[in-house]
């Protein structure tokens, strides 16, 4: 067994325990002051405020880093900006943090255990060759994976996500001044985004499965209700969500009672049917509330001395980036005091640390850049053709970087966002996202894939040249 030892930062510990046989996963174990669990806005402002108080905190960022607002095309209600989008914002955010020393791993939080000291935080990678589990051993964790929102299922409904489909009137109802919009549910939030909607769309319908509303206020409801463009459709389903490929025109209501279905011209739906909190992992160490969210002390205490929560996560309410951002400077602030008891030693940002300063992928438009980057690798290029807005993109992304930085310097990787490019798409014929084309030194096409299986093959054909010191564009035809 071969074993390295390294130290962070001075801290206490960090092994790597790598085990012989090639599919066995290589273990890391590290100590850090405060480990932040989410990548979402509440997370990386956390990061902020730790990092520039020089505790280096390190950010699991999971799946999506940026979290839920990076599906917002137009994000209107964060202070200073008039109009800017999900990703865009959170791509400042991600940078604040990490400009002042945050550590971010693309992984996943799989295991906590925060009944004794210090936590104990086991994380997979999301990509990369070889699997890799770290046990991270924290004086304070920040909680901040945020809330599912939940579905309907039915047909339409993720094709049009964000195009008409919508789990937040506050965040995108500004964008149908007098159309006509359907709000589905029948509890309280479904009251509060059709009142809020009213003062917006020309026409608001509440579509609600029961005879009755659920656990409102009498009056509130009346008062709502009876707005003259508020019309309430009992017993009735959405079946299906239709659109005309760019946005939602239609949806299929079916009535409960008597099985009739009809179609009903919308603009825009926003599903009011309520979140699911990504709180399992926490169910035998935090107090959760009957709906899975983390309860709160007071300044996002939780039930576990020296843990934090922050976000949608802990907030049944308001789910907003701001007020996730503001939870997760409270923490931040909470965990810098908290920490004063265990004197931890000064962190130097000179030792290494997991983000790469060079960039590993490089973002291009344009043939021209494309004939550049060619001309300056010395074997082939690895394109990536991505949209902002495109769910699958942003899972394969972290991916992406994650070989770009175990393969720099063997092939080179650059990004294309499809929205923004200015020739690429149509030189190679890119009709779906995401789309790996590989490139040889003299620009040939070697190979194009699209979906998962045909990726992972590039991810394989990559694994097999770790070796080597170039990879030969050959071995992905
Ligand atoms: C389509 C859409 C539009 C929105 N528009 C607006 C808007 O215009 N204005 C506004 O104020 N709010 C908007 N919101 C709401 C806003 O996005 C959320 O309130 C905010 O993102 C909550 O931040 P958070 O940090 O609590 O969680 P999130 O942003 O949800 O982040 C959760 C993080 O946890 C990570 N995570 C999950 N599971 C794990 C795990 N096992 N291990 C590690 N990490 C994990 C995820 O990768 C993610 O990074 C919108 C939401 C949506 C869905």
């Amino acid at each position: 067994m071969l074993k390295k030892y390294f130290i962070r930062w001075g801290l206490v510990l960090s092994a790597i325990f790598t085990c012989p046989a090639a599919s066995a996963p290589t273990v890391i174990e590290e100590e850090y002051p405060v480990v932040i669990l989410g990548g979402g806005i509440g997370a990386l402002t956390s990061a902020i405020y730790l990092s520039r108080a020089g505790l280096a905190p390190v950010v699991i960022t999971g799946p999506t880093v940026g979290g839920a607002i990076t599906q917002s095309h137009s994000v209107q209600n964060w202070p200073g900006e008039l109009d800017i989008s999900g990703v865009a914002l959170t791509e400042h955010v991600k940078y604040q943090a990490v400009h002042n020393g945050a550590i971010l791993l693309n992984e996943t939080v799989t295991y906590v255990d925060f009944s004794k000291r210090p936590f104990i935080i086991t994380t997979k990678q999301l990509s990369g060759s070889n699997e890799t589990i770290r046990k991270i051993k924290a004086q304070t964790c920040i909680v901040a994976m945020g809330a599912t929102p939940n579905l309907l299922k039915v047909p339409g409904e993720s094709k049009y996500w964000s195009r008409g489909m919508y789990s937040c009137a506050v965040c995108d109802g500004g964008l149908y001044k007098d159309k006509v919009v359907a709000v589905v549910g029948g509890g309280d939030s479904a009251l509060t985004e059709a009142h809020y909607l009213s003062n917006i769309a020309r026409k608001v319908y509440v579509v609600v499965r029961g005879d009755q509303f659920r656990s409102v206020e009498k009056e509130r409801m009346q008062s709502i209700l009876s707005r003259p463009n508020v019309e309430v459709l009992y017993n009735s389903e959405v079946k299906e969500v239709q659109g005309n490929e760019k946005e939602v025109t239609h949806i299929s209501i079916q009535d409960n009672k008597n099985q009739n279905k009809q179609q009903l011209a919308v603009n825009a739906v926003f599903l009011a049917i309520g979140s699911t909190p990504n709180s399992a992992l926490f169910k035998k160490d935090l107090e959760l509330d009957s709906k899975g969210y983390v309860v709160l002390k007071k300044y996002q205490e939780t039930s576990v001395e020296g843990v934090y929560a922050v976000g949608d996560i802990a907030d049944p309410e308001f789910k907003q980036a701001i007020t996730a951002a503001g939870d997760g400077s409270k923490a931040a602030l909470q965990a810098q005091q908290y920490l004063t008891q265990y004197q931890p030693k000064p962190v130097t940002k000179k030792t290494s640390t997991p983000v790469s300063k060079a960039k590993p992928v490089i973002e291009i438009g344009t043939r021209e850049e494309l004939a550049k980057l060619l001309r300056e690798t010395d074997g082939g290029v690895i394109l990536d053709f991505y949209g902002d807005y495109c769910g699958p993109c942003r899972m394969f992304g972290p991916q992406y970087e994650s070989w770009a930085k175990e393969f720099q310097g063997k092939i080179a990787f650059a990004k294309v966002n499809v929205e923004k490019e200015n020739g690429l798409c149509e030189a190679y014929q890119i009709r779906v996202i995401p789309t790996l084309v590989i490139l040889d030194k003299e620009g040939k096409v070697v190979r194009k894939s699209s979906g998962s299986m045909e990726i992972a093959e590039v991810g394989k054909r990559l694994d097999s040249a770790k070796d080597s010191v170039h990879i030969d564009p050959a071995i992905f035809k």
